[in-house]
């Protein structure tokens, strides 16, 4: 899973010269996969690969017959589903034959048949990599944990399971959007006055969260658990996500249950997976836990996970208000954190999921939770940023923030980079609010 190969070269070039900017998310070292439609919409949806500003039509590619037993083994249109369950050798061996033919040194042969299936970026519309059938989101930054702990209970601010289990719960598959659709603010119960009774009306603190989500590619039978061990084989790759949550909503409701309608309105998704073979430079160690701090339980240790089973992914948060576009003033970056100082590994979550014999499928999407670092740069939330709207963010524009006004477009952006390999990048997740009905 952590092996770095001739695909990690960063002197590989691309003939797609778009590929080569040193800008883009997109080189020859990612080929992340998706789905995606012509815009003039004849065929469907697609199954593609992303490569600088294009997209690779993996379905119409003359050569298919070198996939035809992954295209064949599905149905329906949602065919990456098919790949993913032969995840994750399946996934690299596709990515492993188009860094072959997109190289530059690739044979003249080779390179046309593939630039026949190249479609410009700006052709195509892309959607859901998969049919999510479930969505779950962790609290993986203890970070982010001990803020908003701090905020509703003072004296104790995290609660003791915090480092024994990976806390999570389970979200809604089917309100999850991809990067550049409307979220409508949502209606709710807000008890603000503690006096009263709550009244019905629509959220006055909506937020966003920054946070990395990773699509389940094989996935386990019921009742039968995960090894940490094994846990990175049943990975896909990962993609970014904006888990929009209510925070009005969300502390009146939260207990004793969790988070429900202050989150299920909506979770906007990236549209690229950036596979697991890709990321492998840009591993790190496990969080280095406090000496204090308890060791992981059995079932959740492994030397390799310790070593390796962390993920450097910067991650930045910018926002743009309806007059910051009207004026024609760049976005502005309200927070870059990242996702290795989350305090558990992607690996554990994926195991700690399936402990209790739970099933995970092809397709599910799982996220870390908001990742927030030590800084107050680092966190990524307004509910952090402002400290529960007590500490407003100025804006460029002469505007302040304490939560999201209508017209505001939130963007997120993640990329690696390490000494010695190519940039790479997970693309961009953005909304933008409007009103409430
Ligand atoms: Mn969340």
């Amino acid at each position: 899973m952590y092996e770095i190969n001739e695909t990690h070269d960063p002197n590989l070039k691309s003939w797609v010269e778009s590929a080569n900017d040193p800008d883009t998310d997109f080189p020859i070292q990612n080929l992340p996969f998706c789905n995606f439609r012509h815009r003039s919409n004849e065929s469907g949806s697609r199954i593609g690969v992303r490569i600088g500003s294009s997209v690779i039509d993996l379905e119409a590619l003359p050569v298919q017959k070198e996939f035809q037993w992954w295209l064949k083994s599905s149905s329906g249109p949602w065919k990456l589903d098919a790949l993913g369950r032969l995840a994750p050798h399946s996934p690299n061996e596709v990515r492993n034959y188009l860094v072959g033919s997109l190289n530059e040194d690739a044979d003249l042969a080779t390179k046309e048949l593939v630039e026949k299936v190249l479609v410009p970026e700006s052709e195509v519309s892309f959607h859901s990599p998969f049919e999510i059938g479930d969505y779950t989101d962790f609290y993986c930054s203890i970070y982010h944990a001990t803020n908003v702990g701090s905020m509703f209970r003072p004296d104790n601010p995290l609660l003791p399971n915090y480092k024994y289990v990976p806390i999570g719960y389970h979200g809604r598959a089917s309100s999850i959007v991809v990067s550049g659709t409307d979220i409508k603010r949502p209606h709710g119960q807000n008890r603000s006055d503690a006096e009263k009774p709550p009244v019905f009306i629509p959220s006055k603190s909506l937020d966003y969260e920054m946070e990395l989500g990773f699509f389940v590619g094989r996935g386990n039978e019921m009742g039968t658990p995960i090894d940490i061990k094994d846990a990175e084989e049943h990975l896909f790759g990962v993609c970014l996500v904006n888990d929009w949550s209510a925070r009005d909503i969300q502390a009146w409701e939260y207990q004793p249950l969790g988070p429900f309608l202050a989150k299920n309105f909506a979770t906007t998704i990236s549209p690229f997976v950036v596979t697991m073979e890709a990321l492998a430079p840009f591993r790190t160690p496990a969080f280095e836990r406090d000496p204090d701090d308890p060791q992981p339980l059995d079932y959740l240790s492994d030397d390799n996970n310790l070593k390796f089973g962390g993920l450097d992914i910067n991650l930045e948060v910018y926002i743009q208000t309806e007059k910051m576009r009207a004026e024609n003033i760049e976005p502005h970056m309200l927070s870059r954190s990242n996702t290795k100082d989350l305090y558990w590994t992607i690996g554990q979550m994926m195991t700690h999921h399936a402990s209790n014999g739970c099933n995970l499928q092809t397709g599910d999407l799982i996220a870390s939770g908001t990742v927030s670092g030590k800084e107050k740069s680092q966190r990524g939330c307004l509910l952090e940023l402002t400290w529960r709207g007590t500490e407003p963010v100025d804006l460029p524009s002469g505007e302040q923030r304490r939560f999201l006004e209508d017209g505001d477009e939130v963007i997120m952006k993640g990329y690696c980079e390490r000494e010695g390999f190519r940039r790479i990048g997970l693309g961009e997740c953005r909304g933008r609010v409007l009103p409430a009905d």
